[in-house]
């Protein structure tokens, strides 16, 4: 009998539940991918997330083809597409791993009873989490809001199950049957037609080889110390495996069993890597429980805060790193051309755009959205609504983060900062961190570089503080 593997985000074979179903039951598998973004609601993937994902696509096909399968591409309605697949192959059997966005958990559920009540044995599985967000709550049986409870909690519930490995060769159906082959790849048109993605493959290689060989290169060589170095953006002191773990491209469980073998490793930087999936899995737990979070706030609180009217030329100017401060222009400059930014300039530049500029938090997510190869509904809403205030466990609005402080406390010998703008590069520190107050010398050394930030840093904390207290004392 054959079964249906349909591959979403979880585009690899090693410890893939959903084909592991199909093989342990008996079945021969039948690779799918059904491309449908307009089934994802208002967060159709974005375009560096296509890029990557048109890449991925290619590295299963490949590692699939190697092991004596395929993987077979179409284009949307999902389920109209899984009906006619069962009925060319006369398959038993459609399994899948879950996502946790709210339209595609609502779309799945509908598939999954419609398939059911055609006879078929519809499953899906956890492929993407440690825990599912149903399966830890508080002793009042609510869904958390806190951290540090929540992964006290998961820490304390924590089952590592062994990793499965994918077997060396995979039946594929004969050709008795008489299945469509699929479109080619390209025909999904994910991949950019101009190659202004050529930056993110000098850091990045989509695909399960190239998620294990980035988890390798931190293991060897940044586990140790990474409880402080990770928040040094100058160094590549992190794993890099977000756009992985997004695209499913390894497990996280795969991720934590190599962690454990590690036995080298220093047990605090080991626990600290392990709390960082911690938040990518309260992220999840969040949005579950929480499926409007994506477009308006957790915290009601802020249902009528007064944002600054949403300026195109401010925006702009933050977009694609022209607001005048370096750490930030550097941050959103390292993402517009690798696809990814480092994690504390993520909340660097979060916060300048919801606090000094108070621009709603949803115009920065959108840009991230459309430009992060890691863009995930989960991760991207909390660390938003975290940076801006307004979401579980967040930063109190009150707290911002000032940028200068923060250049000279994380890059301090400005090397972050040249190296995204290189035109800074010749302007000596610490003037590099707030060049605007040297006007002359940044005029001569640094002519193209914006000569005044977008507003004075201590006039928008300020105006910023003003709207907080009107909205927290309304
Ligand atoms: P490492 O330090 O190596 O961490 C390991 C893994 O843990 C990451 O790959 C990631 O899966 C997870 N992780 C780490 N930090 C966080 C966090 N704060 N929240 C959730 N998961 C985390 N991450 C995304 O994956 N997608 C996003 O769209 C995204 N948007 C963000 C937006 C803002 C405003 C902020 C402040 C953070 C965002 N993050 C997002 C979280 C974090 O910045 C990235 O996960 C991290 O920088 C990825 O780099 P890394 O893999 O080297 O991290």
């Amino acid at each position: 009998p054959i079964a249906l593997v349909w591959f979403r985000d979880d585009l690899r074979l090693d410890d893939q539940p959903a084909l592991r179903a199909a093989i342990d039951g008996g079945y021969v598998p039948l690779p799918v991918y059904v491309h449908a973004p307009d089934e994802e609601g208002s967060w159709a993937p974005g375009a560096a997330s296509n890029a990557w994902r048109h890449r991925s696509l290619a590295a299963l096909d490949r590692q699939l083809r190697e092991r004596g399968s395929r993987l077979r591409v179409f284009a949307g309605p999902s389920l109209s597409i899984l009906q006619a697949l069962v009925a060319f192959s006369g398959a038993q059997a459609v399994f899948w791993t879950r996502r946790y966005a709210p339209a595609i958990e609502q779309r799945d559920t509908m598939i999954k009873r419609t398939l059911r009540r055609q006879g078929l044995r519809a499953e899906s599985f956890n492929g993407a989490l440690l825990f599912e967000p149903w399966d830890l709550a508080t002793q009042q049986g609510d869904p958390y809001r806190v951290f540090t409870p929540f992964w006290k909690a998961a820490v304390q519930a924590w089952r590592t199950p062994r990793p499965w490995d994918a077997p060396v060769r995979i039946a594929a159906p004969d050709d008795g049957h008489a299945i469509p082959d699929g479109l080619p790849l390209e025909a999904l048109r994910l991949a950019p037609a101009r190659p202004w993605d050529a930056g993110f493959w000098q850091r990045f290689t989509p695909g399960g080889q190239g998620a294990r060989a980035a988890l390798d290169a931190f293991l060897d060589e940044a586990i140790e110390g990474y409880a402080t170095a990770r928040d040094v953006p100058a160094r590549r002191a992190t794993s890099r495996l977000s756009p992985h773990l997004h695209f499913g491209e390894i497990s996280v469980q795969r991720v934590v069993d190599r962690l454990r073998a590690r036995s080298d490793a220093p047990p605090g930087d080991v626990a600290h890597y392990l709390r960082e999936l911690g938040w990518r899995e309260f992220a999840h737990h969040l949005l579950h429980h929480f499926p409007h979070t994506p477009d308006s706030n957790l915290n009601p609180r802020f249902q009528d805060f007064d944002w600054a009217p949403a300026d195109e030329a401010r925006l702009d100017a933050w977009r694609h790193g022209r607001t005048g401060v370096p750490i930030v222009d550097a941050g959103m400059r390292e993402l517009y051309a690798t696809g990814w930014m480092h994690n504390r300039v993520r909340m660097i530049v979060a916060s300048y755009l919801c606090k000094h500029l108070r621009m709603h938090w949803r115009h920065g997510a959108r840009w991230f959205w459309d430009t992060l190869v890691d863009a995930d509904l989960a991760n991207n809403t909390q660390g938003w609504q975290w940076t801006a205030g307004t979401g579980a466990d967040a930063a109190p609005y009150f707290r911002m983060f000032n940028p200068v402080t923060q250049a000279r406390s994380f890059d301090p010998d400005g090397r972050y900062i040249a190296r995204w703008l290189p035109e800074l590069a010749g302007i000596p520190l610490p003037l590099r961190f707030a060049p605007w107050t040297d006007p002359r010398t940044l005029a001569a050394l640094a002519p193209d570089y914006p000569r005044q930030p977008l507003v004075d840093l201590a006039a928008g904390r300020e105006a910023a503080l003003a709207a907080y207290r009107a909205c927290a004392s309304s």
